[in-house]
């Protein structure tokens, strides 16, 4: 009786809802959360740069992404992380593709600095662990900040993100023997992960695709 009323009190409370949860979200998050999943994460996987997205970027997804950013609740990444490794292992693409390396987009250090982390890195981790891909989280590097590309038309989103980035540490000495996959934790234009592949097939490292939590693209 003591023991299972002190859990209550131990037991970390769900960081969107703040209810008492068992793992690292209540069973109602989870599942409310899960409704925002692609049942196909691969239809727009073709064209230059294939994108695979695990989710529909509204709702409770969105607000969740917020809470990762905005509100630190780190954790999430890395479940949202797992959650995308699943997605990707149970895919014909997983399959045709065994040897790749995980490069997130980065941030700026500047931005880095005042959130204190990298979310594109931390869902990174987390599907990694599932993939058992190597990550390297310095493989490329961002040099320029960038304002929020979301309001800017097409023209004015290429100019932003010119060279925004460069090759990072974890390439500079040797070049990956394995293709490139990127992972980012929103895809909306697109317009980053370009440059990201545009940056990295200079160096003749090769891209294969996106990885992406979720987009606004249907
Ligand atoms: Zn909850």
């Amino acid at each position: 009786m003591l023991k299972s009323f002190l859990d209550l009190f131990l037991k970390p409370n769900c960081p969107l809802c703040q209810r008492p949860a068992e793992k690292e979200l209540c069973f109602y998050c989870e599942k409310q959360l899960k409704q925002f999943e692609n049942s196909s994460a691969e239809i727009f996987w073709q064209g230059d740069l294939p994108v695979f997205i695990w989710g529909n970027y509204d709702g409770l997804l969105k607000r969740a992404i917020a809470a990762l950013k905005y509100d630190k609740k780190v954790n999430l990444g890395e479940l949202f992380g797992y959650w995308l490794g699943e997605k990707w292992l149970s895919s014909s693409i997983s399959k045709q593709s065994k040897n790749l390396i995980i490069v997130p987009i980065p941030l700026h250090e500047q931005k880095l600095k005042i959130r204190g982390f990298n979310q594109a890195e931390i869902i990174a981790k987390g599907f990694c662990q599932i993939t058992r891909y190597p990550l390297k989280a310095n493989g490329l590097k961002r040099v320029k900040n960038t304002e929020a590309l979301f309001g800017l038309n097409l023209q004015e989103r290429q100019k932003e993100i010119k060279e925004a980035l460069i090759l990072g540490k974890d390439f500079q000495q040797k070049l990956p023997n394995y293709p490139v996959l990127l992972l980012d934790d929103i895809y909306t234009t697109g317009t980053t992960v370009k440059e990201a592949k545009k940056v990295l097939e200079k160096h003749n490292i090769k891209v294969i695709g996106v990885v992406a939590l979720a987009s606004t693209k249907k």
